[in-house]
């Protein structure tokens, strides 16, 4: 046994937790209403992993004996449950593909290392036997940045970090912690939260990611506001290459260039394996709020968050909904939470009658941490801000809720798949001046794709991140694909993903914020960083990894 836990090989999270949408009545009338799937009908059953044809495992015994020598008997795995759950990350295409058994290319055996010399007995042993090395951790990417090229032909390792778990030390003096890369978001932070701090990165899939995952496909998380991007948060690290230790010490600044850290932030396993980082740690902040509030609309919702990220306030949190998500929120309402039943009937009425389009109404979740005088202040200026944009504040009550149910909706997803619904996700970031372009474009692009392939489909969007220039806007679409084959659907799905990528790079925005650029995102690289941009990059990675053996699949 290797203790460590996994994901589902079929879908998000772990087994015997899923999403219901029976205590949410509101849901299923607008489910059908803007995509025409009936949420009542029967979902088909978790596949049968003994119905998957896996491929027999190509290694040769040579290699098999230096793996083990290096990691030990019961850390090397090769039967098929852990060789398919290492496959695949968890984005649409991922589940679509491996709930089919579409497995034209499975690694050959995963290796389980215990700290660093491990990691580089495995670099080397992979490298002097031109064979696959592909860094794991916990397997949640949505990028297409696990998944061993189908004409691979060289044996393919799967190196999984999750034994790697540890915060180190923490130099309390300067709010750092050194940490191992293989750490799961919860377990970091339970280690962290014991001795009173906090690194306060908290990315949608935090219980099944870890910190080496972060590192290496730029992660940004939804308190990055005042925490920072991962890029900010990674002060110093350790990467293992063949032969070789890249030592990166933690500094607060350096003008050493051009920078190595900003190299590995992102690689994706295309230059060495992320065995430990200082990062960033902060004291627990003595108070926590986030707070809802609605806009009349979403111009009036995004001119107020830019306002707000220049204002005196620094938020820990700032996102809007657009009025689709705004609805579909609604609608997932139990009839007992938050803004419900009565009073919130009683708010939209007062609301119509101050001339309010409540279709329009575009919910804000602004969160706010530190001591009570700070927190005080600094809702006292958003509100103003909120007030001269024509929106009105909601409380305390649907921010909690919000607060408590965000790493649930990942479920959404495997629910909707499981009765034939296709849904995914395409995030972006632009400047400020730009953003109101780019968010009518790609909605306009989704709704002509839908039209293309003849599908009732809906897209719906949040500003989250804002920065200093500009903000992310993340976009979440559906539809019923109409058609039952795998491959069939993935046409269908890439028609809309592919319309909502290039409307980004076309307008100038970039083709990922925070998901990296894996295998789903490389078509639009070179848009997004010039051809000499991507000569740059293709000398780096043909520098360090001449043999292709570092998960050559995925970037470049
Ligand atoms: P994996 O998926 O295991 O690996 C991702 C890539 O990193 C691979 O190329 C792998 O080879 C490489 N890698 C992993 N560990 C190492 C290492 N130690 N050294 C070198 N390379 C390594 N992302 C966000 O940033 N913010 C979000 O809010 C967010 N929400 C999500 C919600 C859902 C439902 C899902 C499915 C994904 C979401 N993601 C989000 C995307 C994903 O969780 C991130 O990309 C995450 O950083 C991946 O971490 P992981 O540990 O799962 O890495």
């Amino acid at each position: 046994m290797t203790g460590v836990a996994h994901q589902k090989w079929w879908g998000w999270g772990v087994e015997g937790v899923a999403f219901n949408h029976r205590d949410k009545p509101k849901m299923a009338p607008f489910v059908y209403d803007k995509v025409g799937i009936d949420l009542n009908a029967p979902g088909s059953p978790p596949p049968n992993f003994d119905d998957l044809d896996v491929p027999a495992p190509r290694i040769g015994e040579e290699l098999t004996g230096t793996l083990t020598a290096a990691v030990g008997r019961e850390h090397v795995r090769d039967d098929d449950l852990e060789r398919v759950i290492h496959t695949y990350g968890k984005g649409l295409p991922d589940l679509v593909r491996v709930r089919a058994g579409d497995l034209p290319r499975v690694p050959d055996v995963v290796v389980y290392p215990a700290d660093e010399s491990q990691v580089q007995a495995v670099v080397d042993a992979v490298v002097a036997a031109d064979a696959v090395l592909i860094p794991f951790g916990g397997g949640s990417n949505i990028s297409g940045s696990l998944t061993p090229p189908a004409d691979e032909q060289r044996t393919v390792v799967s190196l999984d970090l999750g034994r790697m778990n540890r915060v180190l030390e923490v130099d309390e003096e300067a709010g750092l912690a050194r940490i191992q890369a293989g750490v799961q978001g919860p377990d970091m932070e339970d280690q962290l939260n014991s001795r009173g701090w906090t690194v306060g990165h908290q990315p949608d899939s935090f219980r099944h990611s870890t910190l080496g995952g972060w590192i290496a496909t730029r992660s940004s998380g939804m308190q990055s506001d005042k925490y920072g991007d991962i890029a900010d948060i990674t002060r110093g690290l350790r990467m293992v290459q063949p032969g070789k230790v890249v030592v990166l010490r933690p500094l607060p600044s350096t003008s050493t260039g051009p920078s190595v850290r900003e190299m590995i932030l992102g690689s994706e396993g295309r230059l060495g394996v992320v065995t430990e980082a200082w990062v960033h740690v902060h004291r627990l902040p003595e108070n926590r709020d986030i707070i809802a509030y609605l806009y009349p609309s979403w111009d009036a919702a995004l001119a107020a968050m830019q306002e707000i990220s220049v204002s005196d306030a620094a938020p820990t949190v700032t996102r809007v909904s657009d009025a689709n998500e705004t609805q579909f929120s609604l609608s997932t309402q139990k009839e007992s939470a938050g803004l419900k039943g009565k009073a919130q009937q009683a708010l939209f009425d007062v609301l119509a009658r101050r001339g309010w389009d409540l279709e329009q109404a575009c919910l804000s979740y602004i969160g706010y941490e530190g001591g009570a005088g700070k927190v005080k202040a600094e809702k006292n200026v958003v509100g103003r801000i909120v007030r001269r944009h024509g929106g009105i504040k909601l409380g305390r009550g649907p921010g909690a809720l919000y607060d408590q149910k965000k790493f649930d909706t990942p479920y959404i997803r495997d629910f909707l798949l499981d009765i034939g619904g296709l849904a995914d996700v395409s995030e972006t970031a632009a400047p400020w001046s730009k953003l109101p372009e780019v968010y009518m474009a790609t909605t306009r692009a989704a709704r002509e794709a839908f039209e293309r392939i003849g599908v009732r489909g809906f897209i719906m969007c949040h500003l989250s991140h804002s920065y200093h220039s500009g903000a992310c806007l993340y976009f979440t679409f559906a539809f019923a694909p109409g058609v039952d084959g795998a491959q069939e659907q993935l046409e269908r799905y890439w028609t809309v993903k592919k319309a909502i990528q290039q409307t980004f790079v076309d307008l100038g925005a970039t083709l990922s914020h925070h998901h990296g650029v894996g295998t789903d995102h490389a078509h639009w690289l070179e848009e997004d960083i010039s051809p000499a941009g991507t000569d740059v990059m293709v000398s780096l990675l043909q520098g360090v990894d001449p043999g292709r053996n570092l998960n050559p699949g995925t970037i470049i």
